[in-house]
């Protein structure tokens, strides 16, 4: 029912990218956004979103800003790898609510992960604060 809807251009990242709502900043430039998220999975847990484009989701984002964009995804992903050295890394995306979509633009997840240490809730966890999660983005940035 929700992979296909209007975008809503008043939903919470939309707000992120007009400035009208704060984030912890990792990364941004003229095509893509990358915060800390605020219910995060694991340690440096990291979204990045276009800026531009009004797509609810991958199937939407229009093919021509695909690829730039996607090098954004893994230019933030190599970050937090040089910054926090997990031992493996999930790098996912969800397509309506059935699906697990939460936040209807576009994003990727990077999800650090450490052996021995369990995946947290998807957008169900504990909320963290930008004390928590400013030390983070800060090593992340350092590798960018
Ligand atoms: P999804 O369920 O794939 O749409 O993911 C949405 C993600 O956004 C979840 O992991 C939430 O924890 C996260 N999230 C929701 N609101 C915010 C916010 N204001 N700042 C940062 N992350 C958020």
């Amino acid at each position: 029912m929700t992979l296909h809807a209007d975008y809503d251009p008043n939903n919470i990242f939309a707000k992120i990218v007009r400035g009208e709502m704060p984030c912890v900043r990792v990364y941004e430039d003229n095509i893509a956004l990358a915060f800390m998220d605020v219910f995060p999975q694991s340690q440096g847990h990291t979204l990045i979103i276009p800026k531009r484009q009004q797509a609810r989701n991958f199937i939407d984002m229009p093919s021509d800003h695909l690829g730039s964009y996607m090098l954004r995804v893994q230019k933030v992903a190599r970050a937090v790898e040089a910054a926090l050295s997990p031992d493996g890394m999930v790098v996912t995306q969800f397509n309506g609510a059935t699906a697990g979509q939460t936040v209807f633009h576009l994003h990727f997840h990077v999800i650090p992960r450490w052996d021995g240490v369990p995946l947290g809730r998807h957008a169900g966890g504990g909320m963290a604060t930008p004390e928590e999660l400013e030390p983070l983005a800060t090593k992340i940035r350092s590798k960018l």
